[in-house]
């Protein structure tokens, strides 16, 4: 079993219902145990800004699925969830991205972890930080919490 984060998002529609169907969908994973849930967080769109405000949450699950293999059920959850591929960046019904998994790295074509923009991003280490503070980024030995306080987080609102 690995200890694997996950980022969910959701700027479409009933925003709270698609956080909530992921979710039920990642405790019905095969070999794959839901260990907990953050709060959800309502925030601004990050990097392409003139869109609706997203709500984002973070699961830690326990898995024996490999990662690519956990990639692609995350991506077939998105789909059955409406997910729609139109703009880099662009609204989505739902996003699901792997954070950390174990504290492995890797550099694939089509998966990078500890994913590559997560320690930028509030409305992912805001969540992070809510249900495990003191973890370790692989990549820099800084706890979540450290990392976090680099960063502005006006913009992530518990909900
Ligand atoms: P970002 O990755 O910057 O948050 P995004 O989530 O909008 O952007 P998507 O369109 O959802 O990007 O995904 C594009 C591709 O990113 C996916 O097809 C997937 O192969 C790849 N990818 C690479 N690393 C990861 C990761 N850690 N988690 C999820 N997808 C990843
Ligand atoms: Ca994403
Ligand atoms: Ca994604």
């Amino acid at each position: 079993m690995t200890n694997v984060f996950l980022s969910l998002g959701s700027n479409m529609g009933d925003k709270k219902a698609y956080l909530e169907k992921a979710i039920t969908s990642l405790k019905n994973l095969p070999q794959t145990t839901l260990l907990g849930v953050s709060s959800f967080y309502q925030t601004v769109a990050w990097g392409k800004t003139d869109q609706d405000d997203f709500i984002n949450a973070v699961c830690q699950i326990d898995t024996c699925l490999e990662p690519h293999e956990l990639l692609k059920q995350c991506q077939e959850i998105e789909k059955r969830l409406g997910r729609e591929r139109h703009e880099h960046w662009g609204p989505r019904t739902m996003d699901i991205d792997l954070l950390l998994y174990g504290s492995e790295t890797i550099d694939t074509a089509d998966l990078t972890v500890p994913h590559p923009y997560m320690t930028q991003r509030a409305f992912v280490l805001v969540p992070l930080a809510e249900i495990v503070p003191n973890l370790i980024f692989p990549k820099t030995n800084q706890t979540v919490s450290s990392l976090l306080s680099d960063l502005v987080t006006d913009d992530v609102v518990k909900i």
